[in-house]
């Protein structure tokens, strides 16, 4: 193996988070699959073909590159693929040739997509982005006119797959009215669209968390991405699921069981073991002094390759069925860690980075624990060349 690191994808772990994400929304919402950023670390061109052999048939993206992958390993020809962000007007006649759905959030976009699809004589699929507090991307009320008459003007080129909006924050309790502010203007807007004629086959403004805290926000359509990898957009997320399914029985009897599976298993090898002398300073600088004689491995990954430098001294690792501490800075290439409690550890030893060894898992976000947004962030630094296998 030339590489330092490698990752498992589970199956059956991806099956299991597709149902429960299916159960949340019932049979008549379609669901998007979110493969930006990699598929969130996990390897989009080893994912897409796996989702859909589980059933996936609608793909969102963030922009034109992903969606060129996309387009070229899924298997299905009826999959769809929906660009939510960056695509610049020059690849506009392009992803009309390919079917690519996009998002339109400005007039220059729909002013180009309207004279790319002129061009090249077929409708450009749209999903019209409306404004409504996220303050990111999306047409304010007061474009509404402009664009519902650039759109009646020229009904052989557009088709409005869908009007949608982008929750921010939805995953907080503290973003409550935010939320619902959201959803209410959203509503108003979509109106201005509906009452003009333009009737979107799909309405949506769901991600995770939107799927679990929000019912009403469901519509016809939900843009799920965390979630299917088998992680929560934060811990109130699944407290509050938890509770959902707990409901109507007594405070403090709840049932703690996490639904959802980790798809991704991230490991390497033991590089080296040797042992340093009490009061000597590990690693780079003064970070970490053994207290006494003690043992340390050293593990090929390091901030290059995604294990991120804010794991210094708090990171764990799971080796010989133990959960062992990262000690010092975490560097370039490598990471050093704590093996006093497991001595017969040897060069060439199996070590987990994020997944399950024996009875015990690191998750990404125990990593630090410092925060859900830390799944995000640490998943997809995952580095794009390392080997991605598929297992059940
Ligand atoms: C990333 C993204 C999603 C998915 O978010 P998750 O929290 O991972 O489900 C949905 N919609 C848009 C516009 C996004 O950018």
């Amino acid at each position: 193996m030339l590489h330092t690191s490698s990752i498992e994808l589970s199956k059956s772990a991806l099956k299991t988070n597709l149902n429960f994400i299916r159960r949340l929304i019932g049979k008549k919402v379609r669901l998007s699959t979110v493969v930006k950023g990699n598929a969130y670390g996990h390897g989009i061109e080893t994912l897409v073909p796996l989702l859909e052999e589980l059933g996936v048939d609608h793909f969102a993206v963030f922009n034109a590159e992903e969606a060129e992958v996309v387009c070229r390993i899924k298997k299905k020809p009826d999959s769809r693929v929906m660009i939510m962000g960056m695509i610049e007007n020059e690849d506009l006649p392009w992803a009309i040739e390919q079917d690519i759905e996009f998002f339109v959030f400005e007039l220059d976009r729909l002013h180009a997509a309207l004279s790319a699809s002129q061009r090249i004589g077929k409708p450009a699929r749209i999903h019209i982005e409306v404004e409504t507090g996220m303050n990111r991307t999306g047409f304010g009320e007061e474009s509404a006119e402009e664009v519902i008459n650039l759109i009646q003007n020229h009904p052989e080129q557009f088709e409005v797959v869908g009007v949608c909006t982008h929750l921010a924050g939805a995953e907080r309790v503290e973003n409550y009215l935010r939320i619902q502010t959201q959803i209410a203007r959203y509503h108003d807007q979509l109106a201005l669209y509906q009452d003009a004629g333009i009737h979107p086959k799909y309405r949506h403004i769901a991600c995770s968390a939107g799927v679990v805290r929000y019912p009403e926000t469901h519509l016809d359509m939900v843009r799920v991405g965390i979630l299917t990898y088998g992680f929560w957009p934060s811990s109130e997320t699944l407290i509050d699921s938890i509770r959902r399914k707990s409901e109507g029985k007594p405070q403090g009897q709840e049932r703690y069981r996490d639904p959802l599976k980790r798809v991704i298993t991230w490991k390497s090898s033991v590089m080296s073991v040797k042992e340093v002398n009490m009061g000597e300073f590990i690693g780079y600088g003064t970070a970490f002094m053994a207290p006494k004689r003690m043992k340390i491995a050293l593990v090929p990954v390091g901030y290059a390759y995604g294990f991120g430098r804010s794991l210094s001294n708090v990171g764990k690792v799971l080796i010989r069925n133990r959960a062992v501490q990262v000690v010092g800075f975490v560097n370039m290439n490598l990471v050093i860690i704590n093996i006093k409690e497991v001595p017969e550890v040897q060069k060439g030893d199996e070590v987990i980075l994020i997944g399950k060894q024996g009875k015990r898992t690191v998750s990404v976000s125990a990593f630090g624990e410092m925060s859900n947004q830390l799944n995000y962030e640490l998943l997809t630094r995952l580095p794009l060349n390392l080997p991605r296998t598929v297992v059940d």
